[in-house]
């Protein structure tokens, strides 16, 4: 099957709902410089489509780990779960910073699992996370807050 075609607009369109930022492991577009990657949440291979509601930011190891998959395995459990959906779950239901925001940790079966499958904490990024909030560019100022907007310290800091 071809590939469909991402316009320059619906791209911008995905870039701004995803924050610009990768939808995953909340890396910055503007701290890594390359433009994130348009993942396609359901994978072209399984069906999904190019619809803004499919579509969403990746950063390149994410993508790269994430690949074709939609499921992954709960570490904590051993039970098959569903990936994280960007556009249908809250990130901040499913993932928080540790380690001054070093570190992101599943709190649920699709966090466990997501976190795992896409190698959220893989040695070099979390190396390169501690450089970011040395200079405080991360964690996301936003995800210093909980869902109901009160600020939230992740552990460590
Ligand atoms: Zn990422």
């Amino acid at each position: 099957m071809p590939r469909q075609h991402i316009s320059r607009t619906q791209r911008l369109r995905v870039a701004a709902t995803a924050r610009n930022r990768c939808a995953y492991c909340h890396t910055a577009e503007r701290v890594i410089g390359p433009f994130l990657e348009i993942d396609h949440i359901v994978p072209e291979a399984a069906g999904g489509t190019a619809t803004d509601q499919n579509l969403t930011l990746a950063c390149p190891l994410c993508n790269s780990h994430k690949s074709d998959r939609t499921h992954a395995v709960d570490p904590e459990t051993g039970v098959l779960s569903p990936l994280f959906h960007p556009n249908g779950q809250v990130w901040h239901e499913h993932f928080e910073w540790t380690d001054k925001g070093a570190v992101v940790v599943g709190k649920t079966p699709v966090g466990r699992a997501t976190v795992a499958a896409l190698d959220l904490n893989h040695p070099d990024i979390v190396a390169t996370r501690r450089l970011w909030i040395a200079v405080g560019w991360h964690p996301p100022v936003d995800d210093l807050r909980d869902a109901g907007g009160r600020a939230v310290n992740p552990s460590g800091a």
